[in-house]
C-alpha cells in the first residue's frame, strides 16, 4: 500500500533519518517504536509529504510519487494523519469539523457529507455530541472526533503519530479501541505509540527505530520476546 525506499532527511547538520526502507502492506497495522527523537515522526511527515525527504522514495499503491509532479494535497488526501495533539476547529461544531474537507475540498453535497459524518461519529460512538463545540469534549472524545475526520476523507493509509500521548491514562483505552476497530476492519495504518499493549496485540509489524535508523522489524511476538538487537532489547527493557 504504502512504501519508502532509502529515506534520508536532515535538519540543518542533524541527520534524522537514514536510509529508511518501509513496505505496509494492504491491510497491516505496522506500529513504530522508539526512544524520543529516533525520528518516528519525521518519518510519519515524510510518507505524507508534510515534510521533504532530502532523497528516497515513496510509493503509493505501487506507484512513485514525484512530489515535482504531483499534487501533494491529494497525496494527503489518501494518507490521513492523526496528530498527538487534535487540530479540531474550535469554532466550529463535531459534525462541522469532520464535513468539512468533504464539503470543501472534495466538493461532496451537504447532505451526503452530514450521512457520512453521522456515521463515522457513531463509529467512534459519538453520535450524541454531532452539534457541540470540540471545547465541551474531553481529550479522548476530541481524538476520537480528529480519527472521524481523517477518516470522511476516506484515506487509503492512516497515519497516527503518538495518538494518546497527551490523554490522561483513564482516556488512553477509548481512543485505542476505535483503532483496533479500525484495524480490524482492514485499515492499513502506520501507528507511533509507546502503548506496548497495543503493539502486542494489534501489529503485525514492529519497527523499532533508533537514532534515524530501523534497527529492526518482525511480528510483534519477535520483537517483543526475542530480539535480535542489543538496542532493541536495550529499548524494550526500559518500556516494558
Ligand atoms: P521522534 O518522533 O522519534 O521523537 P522526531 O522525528 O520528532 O523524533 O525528531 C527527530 C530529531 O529531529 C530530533 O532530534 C528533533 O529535535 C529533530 N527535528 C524534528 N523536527 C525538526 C525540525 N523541524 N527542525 C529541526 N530539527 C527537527
Ligand atoms: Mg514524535
Amino acid at each position: 500500500m504504502i512504501r519508502a525506499e532509502k529515506l534520508n532527511k536532515s535538519f540543518g547538520s542533524l541527520h534524522v533519518l537514514k536510509d529508511i526502507d518501509l513496505e505496509v502492506q494492504k491491510g497491516d497495522v505496522v506500529v513504530i517504536i522508539g526512544a524520543s527523537g529516533s525520528g518516528k515522526s519525521t518519518l510519519l511527515r515524510c510518507l505524507n509529504f508534510l515534510e521533504m525527504a532530502d532523497s528516497g522514495e515513496i510509493y503509493l499503491e505501487g506507484k512513485r510519487i514525484d512530489p515535482d509532479k504531483t499534487d501533494l494535497n491529494q497525496v494527503r488526501q489518501q494518507v490521513g494523519m492523526v496528530f498527538q495533539h487534535f487540530h479540531l476547529f474550535p469554532h466550529r461544531s463535531v459534525l462541522e469539523n469532520i464535513i468539512e474537507a468533504p464539503l470543501y475540498v472534495k466538493k461532496t453535497d451537504r447532505e451526503k457529507a452530514e450521512a457520512m459524518g453521522m456515521s463515522l461519529l457513531e463509529k467512534v460512538g459519538l453520535a450524541d455530541k454531532a452539534h457541540v463545540y470540540p471545547h465541551a469534549l474531553s481529550g479522548g472524545q476530541k481524538q476520537r472526533v480528529a480519527i472521524a475526520r481523517s477518516l470522511a476523507m476516506q484515506p487509503k493509509v492512516m497515519l497516527f503519530d503518538e495518538p494518546t500521548s497527551a490523554l490522561d491514562p483513564e482516556l488512553v483505552g477509548e481512543v485505542l479501541a476505535v483503532m483496533k476497530e479500525l484495524a480490524q476492519e482492514g485499515m492499513t495504518m502506520v501507528v507511533v505509540t509507546h502503548e506496548m499493549g497495543f503493539a502486542q496485540e494489534v501489529a503485525d509489524v514492529v519497527v523499532f527505530m533508533d537514532e534515524g535508523r530501523i534497527i529492526e522489524a518482525g511480528k510483534p511476538g519477535q520483537i517483543f520476546h526475542s530480539p535480535k538487537e542489543e538496542r532493541t532489547k536495550a529499548f524494550l527493557s526500559k518500556v516494558l
